[in-house]
C-alpha cells in the first residue's frame, strides 16, 4: 500500500491550503480530489476577501498561505471596503478572473514537489483501534477500491457530501453545477461515531454579458489607488482593472419571482438545510422583507476573457424559466442571456463541536475537518481552516507541540474558536462584529501578528520574516522621529491651517500634530523634510511604515485598552481544564452547564466562559473545584 504522510481529501481552498501548508513543512503530501480539472474553483462569486473575510486573506498570506498570493495575481479590481470608517474597519476585496484563479493555484501546488496529486473519490477512512480504546487514522479508500496509507487525514470535503442540487422542481444529485456527490464518508464516520446535519447554500445565474445593456447600470470602479493582499514581494499592485455594475430589482421582479415560489424547493419543503443568513436567495429577500421595493444587485466580470458575468444578489433556486423572466426585467437586463442557472445545493456538514483548536476530530485521532465541512461558508473560511489543519497534521506526525490562535491573535482564532466552541447550525461567515479584539487584529498588522509564529514552526520563509523585521524597525524608527522632531509655527501653519485645524502658535513635536484628526501623515512630510529623508531610506516599504505610524498614533489610546484587555482574558486562556472533568457530578453547576461542558470539553477556563449558556458561576464552580 502507498503510504504518505498526510492525505488531504478535496482540492478546493480548504485543501488546496492544508496540502500546501503541510507540504512546505515537510511532510509527504497526497492530495486526492473527484476532479483534478477543477482544482481551487471558486464555487460562487468570483471574489476574494470583504468585510471580514478580507482581514482572514492577509492572516492566511502572513503565515505563509497561498490564498492571498493567489488572488493577487488573478485580481481584476482591487477596493479597500469600509474606508470611511476606523482602520479596525478596513477590508480588502477583490474581484478575480475565476478561471486564472484556479489555473494559478494548481501552478502554486506542481511547484511544491511534496505534494502529489490523485484524481479519486474517497469513499472512507482506514482506521486502526489501539489496546486502549483509541481510535487511530490509517488511511482511506477510494472509489477506485485503492487504498492508502498515511499518519493524518485532512478531510475539505466541501459542499459534496450527499450533495443534492435543486433547480425548481428538478432535483439532482452532485456537489457543484456538472459533478458529482461524495458518498460513503457521511455513513462512514457515523459508524464511528460522528453526528452529521444538513446545511444548504445557493449561486445565482450567470449571464452573457454581450446581452447586458451596461448604458443604463452604474458603473462601479476599483480603487484609484488599489492595494493587493499578499505582504510578499511576490506580487505587484494591479496595473488595470475591470468595472463592476449595478443594477436594482423592482416590484415587477418581485411579482415575477413570487409567481414561482409555488415551485420553489426553498418553500415547498423540498430543501431541509439550513441556508447562510448573510447570503440569502433573492426569493428568500423579497419574502422576508416584503416591504422592500428594491433590493441592490452587482453585476460583476467573471475575468479577462470572458463575457460570462455573475449576478451577486440573485442567488436563486426558482425554475429556470422563472429565473430568466424576472432577471429580463432588471434595468439593462431586457434582453439578457442565461449562460448558466443559478440553483441551490444541499449537503452534509459535521457539527463542529467535534473538533478541537486544532481542527483534529475528538473521535480519530489523526483526523482533521477543514472548510465546509465544519459548517462555514465561503472561501477565505475554508482556506484558513485548511491551512491550521494542515500545519497541526504535519505538527502531530512529527511530535511537535500543536499550533493555535487565540482571540487575541487573529481572525482566524476567532473563527476557529467559535467553531468548536459555540458549533454552528447554520453556514457560519465571518463578521468584524465577531471578533471582541478587532482594533488589534487589523488587516495591515497581520504580518507583524502573525509572520513570526509561523517562521517560528518552519512555515512562513525566511524572507517573508525579514520583511516584517524590516517594517518593525522603520516603524520604530520613523515613530521616534516624529516624537522627537519639532516645528516652528512658520512652516507648520500654512500647510495645516488649510486643512480646517487650528495654527500653533509656538514650536510642537510632530507626533502632536498627527494627533490632530484633520492632518494625517501626508501632512507631516509636507513640513518635515528630514520625515521625508528617513521615509525615503524605507525602500519598498515606505507606504506600509508610514500607514502604521499614522494608525498606531491616531489609535494608540484604543489600541492600548484592548490589549489591556486581551491579556486580563488570556490570563483566563492560561487555566487549563483536565480532559477528565467530571461535569457531570458537579452538582453546583447548572444542569446546561453540566451538558455542554461534558459535551464540548473545553481545554481552558477562557473556552469554557465562550460556550453559550455557561454563565460565571458556572466558570466559579469550576475555578472553585480547580482549587483557585
Ligand atoms: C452553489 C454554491 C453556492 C455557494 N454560495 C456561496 C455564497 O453565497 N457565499 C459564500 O461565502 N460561499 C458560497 N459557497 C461556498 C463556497 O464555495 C465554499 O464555502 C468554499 O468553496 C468551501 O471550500 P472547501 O474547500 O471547504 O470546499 P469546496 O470548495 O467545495 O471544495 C471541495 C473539494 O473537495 C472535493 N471532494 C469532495 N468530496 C470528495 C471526495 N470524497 N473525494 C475526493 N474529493 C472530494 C471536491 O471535488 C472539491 O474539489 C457556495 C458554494 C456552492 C457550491
Amino acid at each position: 500500500m502507498e503510504q504518505f504522510d498526510v492525505v488531504v481529501v478535496g482540492a478546493g481552498h480548504a485543501g488546496c491550503e492544508a496540502a500546501a501548508a503541510a507540504a512546505n513543512m515537510g511532510s509527504s503530501v497526497l492530495l486526492v480530489t473527484m476532479n483534478m480539472g477543477v482544482i481551487a474553483q471558486m464555487s460562487c462569486n468570483p471574489a476574494m476577501g470583504g468585510v471580514g473575510k478580507g482581514q482572514i486573506v492577509r492572516e492566511i498570506d502572513a503565515l505563509g498561505g497561498f490564498s492571498g498570493i493567489v488572488s493577487d495575481l488573478s485580481t481584476v479590481q482591487f477596493r479597500m471596503l469600509n474606508k470611511s470608517k476606523g482602520p479596525a474597519m478596513w477590508s480588502p476585496r477583490s474581484q478575480n478572473d475565476r478561471q486564472l484563479f484556479a489555473h494559478i493555484w494548481r501552478e502554486k501546488l506542481e511547484s511544491i514537489p511534496q505534494v502529489h496529486f490523485r484524481q479519486d473519490t474517497v469513499t472512507g477512512v482506514l482506521v486502526d483501534k489501539d489496546p486502549s480504546g483509541k481510535t487511530r487514522i490509517t488511511g482511506v479508500k477510494t472509489g477506485l477500491g485503492t487504498h492508502v496509507g498515511c499518519k493524518a487525514v485532512v478531510l475539505t470535503n466541501g459542499t459534496f457530501l450527499s450533495a443534492v442540487m435543486h433547480i425548481g422542481e428538478k432535483q439532482f444529485g452532485g456537489g457543484r453545477a456538472g459533478e458529482k456527490a461524495a458518498h460513503g464518508i457521511t455513513e462512514q464516520l457515523a459508524e464511528l461515531g460522528f453526528v452529521s446535519g444538513r446545511m444548504k447554500t445557493g449561486t445565482p445565474p450567470r449571464v452573457d454579458g454581450r446581452s447586458i445593456d451596461y448604458s443604463v447600470l452604474e458603473e462601479q470602479k476599483g480603487d484609484e489607488q488599489p492595494g493587493k493582499f499578499s505582504f510578499s514581494e511576490e506580487t505587484t499592485l494591479p496595473k488595470r482593472q475591470l468595472s463592476c455594475w449595478i443594477t436594482h430589482t423592482n416590484s415587477e421582479v418581485h411579482d415575477i419571482l413570487r409567481s414561482g415560489f409555488d415551485r420553489s424547493p426553498m418553500f415547498n419543503g423540498r430543501i431541509q438545510g439550513q441556508g447562510p443568513r448573510y447570503c440569502p436567495s433573492i426569493e428568500d429577500k423579497i419574502n422576508r422583507f416584503s416591504d422592500k421595493e428594491s433590493h441592490q444587485i452587482f453585476v460583476e466580470p467573471e475575468g479577462w476573457n470572458t463575457v460570462e458575468t455573475y449576478i451577486n444578489g440573485f442567488s436563486t433556486s426558482l425554475p429556470e424559466e422563472v429565473q430568466t423572466a424576472a432577471l429580463q426585467k432588471l434595468p439593462g437586463f431586457a434582453n439578457a442571456r442565461i449562460f448558466r442557472p443559478g440553483y441551490a445545493v444541499e449537503y452534509d456538514y459535521f457539527p463542529p463541536t467535534q473538533v478541537t483548536h486544532t481542527l483534529e476530530t475528538k473521535l480519530v485521532e489523526g483526523l482533521y475537518f477543514a472548510g465546509q465541512i465544519n459548517g462555514t461558508t465561503g472561501y477565505e473560511e475554508a482556506a484558513c481552516q485548511g491551512l491550521m489543519a494542515g500545519i497541526n497534521a504535519h505538527l502531530r506526525i512529527k511530535e511537535k507541540e500543536p499550533f493555535t490562535l487565540g482571540r487575541d491573535q487573529a481572525y482566524i482564532g476567532v473563527l476557529v474558536d467559535d467553531l468548536i466552541t459555540k458549533g454552528t447550525d447554520e453556514p457560519y461567515r465571518m463578521f468584524t462584529s465577531r471578533a471582541e479584539f478587532r482594533i488589534l487584529l487589523r488587516q495591515d498588522n497581520a504580518d507583524q501578528r502573525l509572520t513570526p509564529l509561523s517562521h517560528q514552526i518552519g512555515l512562513a520563509s525566511n524572507a517573508r520574516m525579514l520583511r516584517v523585521e524590516q517594517k518593525s524597525k522603520y516603524t520604530k524608527d520613523l515613530s521616534l522621529a516624529l516624537c522627537s522632531e519639532s516645528v516652528s509655527p512658520e512652516i507648520a501653519n500654512p500647510q495645516i491651517v488649510p486643512r480646517g485645524t487650528e495654527a500653533i502658535k509656538q514650536k510642537v513635536k510632530l507626533n502632536s500634530l498627527l494627533l490632530r484628526p484633520q492632518l494625517g501623515y501626508v501632512d507631516i512630510e509636507a513640513i518635515a523634510p528630514q520625515i521625508t529623508d528617513l521615509a525615503h531610506g524605507f525602500g519598498a516599504l515606505r507606504e506600509e511604515v508610514a500607514e502604521q505610524v499614522e494608525i498606531q498614533m491616531k489609535y494608540q489610546g484604543y489600541i492600548q485598552k484592548e490589549r489591556d484587555l486581551a491579556e486580563r482574558l488570556v490570563r483566563l486562556e492560561h487555566v487549563p481544564l483536565p480532559a477528565e472533568m467530571p461535569y457531570a457530578q458537579l452538582n453546583s453547576l447548572s444542569i446546561e452547564a453540566r451538558q455542554k461542558l461534558s459535551n464540548v470539553q473545553p481545554q481552558t477556563i477562557g473556552q469554557a466562559s465562550r460556550i453559550s449558556g455557561i454563565s460565571p458561576a458556572d466558570i466559579s464552580v469550576l475555578l472553585i473545584y480547580l482549587g483557585r
